[in-house]
């Protein structure tokens, strides 16, 4: 792999690597990354999927290699700006009302405290305070909130600092969220933190295109224009009658605001979730023909009228503050996205909201992001190499090469024409060996899953897998639902302690599960990728079903149906190679080094009764597969014996 990644950056092509598990992987991304950043002079970011990876990139891989190699580098860590303390706002927020309760004031004494001393700003460093401050988003740095160069604080700013450092940086470490948000903003004035670079590494890279669909469409939510109307109070105007003027004008806004979103509740449902937005919720053909808006349009208009009055009272001020010129920025923005998703009329996006907690968000998403890959990464950046432990379905990469627009094969004319450089790719195998480490149970004569007999069915084949494995299992949901009925069922059956994910938060339960001796965890998709248990204490992942994308995911059914227009069967080209992908990243919990031995299990009977199933049996790691507990048993044997 170390020689197929340097062989990229010497030959400046694109390179795909499936790397299992325990082929140490990112060393061989990251001695070829340092060579090629001192060879050509030039950074190359290294983009994570997940915070783990992140760390352990900072604190462990890099420092070694920093040791061990002859030619000293430098690397830098930048995270995305919402995890930095924003100076300008936190002097603001001093004097205005930001805080919700006692507790608050206390914590807000102490992040100032904090501030003054840090040398990041970065809100990790306060590990004592609570994971959700409720008043961290009115401080945070976040990209359009900020003045840039005209803030008083630039120098002295964090984000400007992290930058700083990434610019005298060889290698610098990002999140795949930071990275397209970047990417998305390049070329623009504003919020692009990430100095100029000539490769790129995406490790996790099977979470690119969810990601970058995320940052290449629009958004508006609530908090958004909560944000701006608390923001329009702390401008510092001194003029009487002007502030009244603005007083007026935020409370119009804010009423019409309230009525809107209140509406979209009733429209979309009031649960939480993601729902498309369908067509006739702003406007509809009347009895005559012509269009009429809805209740909801009329909200929209009435909104937008508020939203226009507000920015040209702003707009008309002789003199015009940075902070001014940020909010006018801001309504324009989130005007231009709101008329963008309420005409709903770009047959390229999908569009849909999606309610959390007190939020509503309302987002446009490219349903294809190949193309704009291809033209603001492919086309642009000379190396970029794309690796995870799964991204081949059945042996192959033409699933993730066409979601993420990497050329096909093209001959040299086409790269002297400027076209996307050829792209190599690699399957480096795991260094474990399957067969001696693993063993695959297939159940024998499930019923299908959506039979009325296969949650009984399903709850005593846990049970029976946990009494072999001595709990040190996870249990793993392709739904809330069903992870909470097998835990319903299974948990009073064994004498093991039991967790269920959304008892705690994530990192509490993960620590309660390393350090209680046979636990067992239930849990769904959060789950299923980035988390590391070593040794026996994980001996065991059980997964109920074949994990198919939900198809009334707004985004999901509307990549499905733009296949199915071109012609495609969207079943094998897009819901199965995802399935195979999420299946390997769950199968993959299990053996995470060399010593480690379990037993892995797939209660559902399509991996061998459906004619896809095969597809599914050949992407999974070489292990011996059997039906019979007894045979699977024999995993733990040599363990037993070896004490
Ligand atoms: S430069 Fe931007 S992020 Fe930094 S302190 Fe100023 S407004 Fe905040």
């Amino acid at each position: 792999m170390a020689g197929a990644v340097l062989r990229a950056f010497e030959e400046r092509r694109h390179l795909i690597v499936e790397a299992g598990t325990g082929t140490g992987k990112t060393l061989a991304y990251l001695v070829p990354a340092v060579a090629a950043a001192a060879a050509r002079g030039g950074r190359v970011v290294v983009s994570t999927g997940t915070k783990n990876l992140q760390e352990q990139l900072m604190e462990k891989d890099i420092p070694f290699l920093q040791r061990v190699l002859p030619r000293k580098f430098s690397a830098a860590y930048m995270k995305g700006r919402g995890n930095y303390v924003c100076l300008s706002r936190l002097k603001r927020a001093e004097h205005s009302p930001i805080l919700d309760g006692l507790d608050d004031v206390d914590y807000f004494d102490a992040v100032r405290r904090w501030s003054r001393d840090s040398q990041t700003g970065d809100r990790a460093e306060l590990a004592e305070l609570p994971e959700s401050l409720s008043f961290w988003r009115h401080i945070d740095a976040r990209s359009e909130i900020c003045t840039g160069q005209k803030c008083a604080e630039y120098d002295a700013c964090y984000v400007t600092r992290m930058r700083q450092r990434a610019t005298d940086a060889d290698i610098i470490i990002v999140n795949h969220h930071l990275f397209f948000a970047d990417l998305a903003l390049r070329g623009g004035e504003f919020g692009q933190v990430i100095p100029d670079y000539s490769a790129v590494i995406f490790d996790e890279a099977h979470q690119v295109e969810d990601v970058a669909a995320e940052y290449f469409g629009a958004q508006v939510s609530n908090f958004q224009l909560e944000d701006m109307l608390r923001d329009l109070q702390m401008l510092p105007i001194t003029d009487a009658s002007l502030n009244r003027e603005l007083t007026r004008v935020a409370n119009r806004v804010g009423r019409f605001a309230e009525q809107f979103w209140m509406g979209f509740a009733r429209e979309a449902r009031a649960d939480e979730g993601r729902y498309p937005i369908v067509p006739g919720t702003f406007a509809r053909k009347g009895h005559g023909g012509e269009i009429e808006a809805t209740p909801l349009g009329d909200a929209y208009l009435a909104l937008d009228g508020a939203l226009q009055r507000m920015e040209t009272t702003l707009d008309a001020l002789r003199e015009k503050p940075p902070e001014v010129e940020n909010l006018i920025r801001r309504i324009r923005e989130s005007r231009f996205n709101l008329e963008f998703i309420v005409a709903g009329d770009d047959r390229r996006y999908v569009y849909w909201v999606e309610r959390r907690g007190r939020g509503t968000f309302l987002r446009a998403s490219p349903i294809d992001v190949s193309t704009l890959l291809q033209d603001k990464l492919f086309d642009r950046v000379e190396t970029v190499v794309l690796t995870s432990a799964t991204l081949a379905s059945a042996g192959s990469f033409d699933f993730i090469k066409q979601r993420l627009g990497l050329a096909p094969e093209t001959d040299e004319s086409d790269r002297e024409g400027g076209g996307a450089g050829k792209t190599d790719e690699l399957v480096a195998s795991s260094g474990y060996n399957y067969e001696e480490q693993a063993v695959l149970y297939l159940p024998p004569r499930m019923p299908e899953p959506r039979s009325p007999q296969w949650a009984e069915r399903a709850a005593a084949e846990v049970v029976e897998l946990l009494n072999i494995s001595q709990g040190r299992a996870f249990v793993l949901s392709t739904s809330l639902s069903g992870m909470r009925a097998l835990y319903e069922r299974v948990h009073g059956e064994v004498d093991f302690p039991c967790f269920v994910q959304g008892s705690m938060a994530k990192a509490g339960l993960l620590e309660r599960f390393r350090t209680t001796p046979n636990a067992v965890l239930f849990a769904t998709a959060s789950f299923w990728q980035g988390v590391d248990v070593r040794g026996e204490q994980l001996s065991c992942v059980v997964i109920d079903k074949l994990p198919f994308a939900v198809p009334t995911d707004p985004v999901v059914a509307a990549r499905q149906r733009f296949i199915e227009e071109q012609g495609g069967s969207s079943f094998y080209e897009y819901s199965v190679p995802q399935a195979i992908i999420t299946l390997k990243q769950g199968l993959g919990r299990l053996i995470r080094s060399a010593t480690d031995r379990g037993l892995l299990a797939v209660l559902d009977p399509r991996l061998r009764t459906a004619s896809y199933g095969r597809l599914f049996l050949q992407s999974l790691p070489p292990c011996r597969i059997t039906s019979d507990l007894r045979d699977a048993a024999a995993v733990f044997e040599s363990e037993l014996a070896g004490g």
